[in-house]
C-alpha cells in the first residue's frame, strides 16, 4: 500500500459490491474519475467499477440492477444508498474509426487500464486490499501536475479525437501542464476535429462551463492547440480584434470566468457576448449585439444545441447591450423589460455583472452598484404585474368587436397601440379607460 492510497476512501456501498463480486469470484476494482478525484484530493463524483464478471453475471448476482449499456459491459447496480453504481465488465478496444470504438472484454485489469485516454485516468484501486494498481505511471503524474497519454499520444489521438478535447479540459480542471508529446500530438490533431460529431463537440463544451473552475483555463488551450480555431471559428474570429486594454476574446474569457459555477449555464452566452464585434470594428462595433446574436445563431445550430437553449442564448446575446439607466423613467424601462422579458432579466442582469467585472470592477464599483439599483428597480416594476403582451390588456377582441371593430389587422394593430398607452401608464390598463381610448380614436358617435 502507498500513501496515496490511504488517502482513499470509498462509500461503504462500493466496498460492499466489491466484496460481493469478490466472493462470487470475480475480481473486481474501483477506477476512472473518482480514483483519480480521490488521489487528487478532491470529492470523487461517480463511483466506477471494473470487473471480470460479464454484464449477465453483474445482472444475476445483485437484485436491483439498471441495464445501462450492457452491450458495452456495463450495469447499474443499485446501492442501500439509493445511489447507483456503474459496474463494468474490463475491456479492451480492439477496432476504432475514428469515433466509435469497438468494444472487446477483457480479463484483466491491466487491459481495462491499457484502453484508458490519460494516465491520471488509468489507476485502478481495489476497495477491499486498497492495492493501487497504476501501470502507466498515474500517481506520479498527477503528484507532478502532468497530463499525458496512456501509450503514444499520436495514436491514442487518432483512434478517437475526442481525447484531445478531454485532455484539454483535464489540464485545466486539475490545473496540469500538458506533457510535450501529447500536446505536439494535440496540434497535429487540430484540423481533424471538425469530423467529430457535433454532439460530442457540445458536450465537451459545456463540461468545461460545469468542471472547470475558470473556463478560459481550457479554451486558452483551445486556441493554443488550434482547436479553437477549426471547431469554433466565430470565437477564433474574436482574436486581435482591440477591446479597451485587450482585444474582445480576452474579454469574451474574462466574462465567462466572471460567472461562478453555479452559473454554468451562463458561461455559454457570457463566452459568445461580444462575438458580434469581430464583424463590425470598422464601424465602431455598432449594432454588434444583433450581430453577435446572429453569429451565436449560426454557431449553436452546427453544434445542435436545443431550439430552447439556442434561443434563450442567442436572446441574451441580443439584449446583452441597451440596458437602461437605473434611474430613467418608468416607461422606459417598462418598455426595455417588454423587449427582454419578464423570464430573462435577471440573467441579463448577470451577464452585465460579469461584463463589469471582466472590464476590472471590484466591490464598490460604480457600475456594479448601478446594476443593483437597477435589479432592485425592476423588482418593483415586476411586483406591479404590469401588461407586457396584448394578452395582460383589460380588453380584448370581444370588447373590441363591441366597439364596433371587425377583427383583423386594424384590430391589432389598435391592441398594440393600446398595449403602448399602458406602458406609458398602467392606470389605464381597465376597461373602462381602455374603452374610451378606443371610442375617441374612432371617432364613435357614442363618444
Ligand atoms: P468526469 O468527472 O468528467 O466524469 P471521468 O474520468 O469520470 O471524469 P468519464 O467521461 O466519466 O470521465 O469517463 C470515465 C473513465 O472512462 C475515464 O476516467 C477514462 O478512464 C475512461 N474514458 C472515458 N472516455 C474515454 C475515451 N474517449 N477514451 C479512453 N478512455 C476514456
Ligand atoms: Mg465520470
Amino acid at each position: 500500500m502507498t500513501d496515496a492510497s490511504a488517502e482513499l476512501r470509498a462509500p461503504e456501498e462500493v466496498v460492499r459490491i466489491t466484496r460481493v463480486l469478490q466472493d462470487a469470484g470475480f475480481e473486481t476494482w474501483t477506477v476512472g474519475g473518482a480514483v483519480r478525484d480521490a488521489l487528487a484530493g478532491r470529492t470523487p463524483g461517480d463511483w466506477d467499477l471494473a470487473t471480470a464478471a460479464r454484464p449477465r453475471d453483474v445482472q444475476r448476482i445483485f437484485r436491483r440492477t439498471v441495464p445501462v449499456g450492457v452491450a458495452h459491459g456495463t450495469v447499474g447496480v443499485l446501492g442501500k444508498d439509493g445511489r447507483m453504481y456503474e459496474v463494468t465488465t474490463f475491456r479492451r478496444d480492439v477496432e476504432t474509426d475514428g469515433r466509435h470504438a469497438v468494444v472487446h472484454f477483457a480479463d484483466t485489469v491491466e487491459e481495462d487500464l491499457q484502453r484508458r485516454d490519460f494516465t491520471i485516468n488509468a489507476v485502478a484501486w481495489h476497495a477491499l486490499t486498497r492495492e493501487l494498481r497504476d501501470p502507466h505511471g498515474g500517481v506520479p503524474d498527477l503528484r507532478d501536475g502532468v497530463l499525458r497519454t496512456v501509450g503514444d499520444p499520436r495514436e491514442r489521438f487518432r483512434e478517437d479525437r475526442l481525447r484531445v478535447l478531454r485532455a484539454l479540459r483535464f489540464a485545466a480542471r486539475f490545473r496540469l501542464r500538458i506533457d510535450h508529446a501529447t500536446w505536439a500530438a494535440a496540434r497535429e490533431s487540430a484540423p481533424e476535429l471538425p469530423r467529430l460529431s457535433a454532439e460530442r463537440v457540445r458536450e465537451e463544451l459545456l463540461k468545461v462551463f460545469r468542471e472547470v473552475e475558470r473556463p478560459s483555463a481550457a479554451l486558452r488551450l483551445y486556441e493554443g492547440c488550434g482547436a479553437l480555431a477549426t471547431l469554433y471559428p466565430e470565437l477564433q474570429a474574436c482574436i486581435g480584434v482591440p477591446d479597451g486594454e485587450g482585444d474582445v476574446w480576452s474579454h469574451l474569457l474574462k466574462t465567462a470566468d466572471a460567472l461562478p459555477r453555479r452559473h454554468a449555464a451562463l458561461r455559454l452566452p457570457a463566452l459568445l457576448h461580444d462575438i458580434g464585434k469581430a464583424s463590425t470594428a470598422e464601424a465602431g462595433f455598432a449594432d454588434h449585439a444583433a450581430a453577435g446574436a446572429a453569429a451565436a445563431f449560426g454557431m449553436l445550430r452546427r453544434l445542435k444545441f436545443s431550439n430552447a437553449d439556442t434561443d434563450r442564448a442567442v436572446h441574451l446575446v441580443a439584449q446583452h447591450s441597451g440596458i437602461p439607466a437605473s434611474d430613467g423613467p418608468e416607461p422606459q424601462l417598462r418598455r426595455w423589460l417588454r423587449l427582454v422579458g419578464a423570464g430573462y432579466v435577471r440573467d441579463v442582469l448577470r451577464l452585465r455583472v460579469a461584463d463589469v467585472r471582466a472590464r476590472g470592477a471590484r466591490e464598490r464599483d460604480p457600475r456594479l452598484r448601478e446594476t443593483a439599483a437597477l435589479r432592485r428597480r425592476v423588482g418593483r416594476i415586476l411586483a406591479s404585474a404590469p401588461a407586457f403582451t396584448l394578452g395582460d390588456l383589460a380588453i380584448g377582441g370581444t370588447e373590441l368587436r363591441q366597439l364596433g371593430i371587425p377583427a383583423g389587422p386594424v384590430m391589432g394593430e389598435i391592441l398594440r397601440d393600446l398595449l403602448e398607452r399602458v406602458t406609458d401608464d398602467p392606470s389605464l390598463n381597465t376597461v373602462e379607460a381602455l374603452s374610451a381610448i378606443v371610442r375617441s380614436r374612432i371617432g364613435s358617435p357614442e363618444d
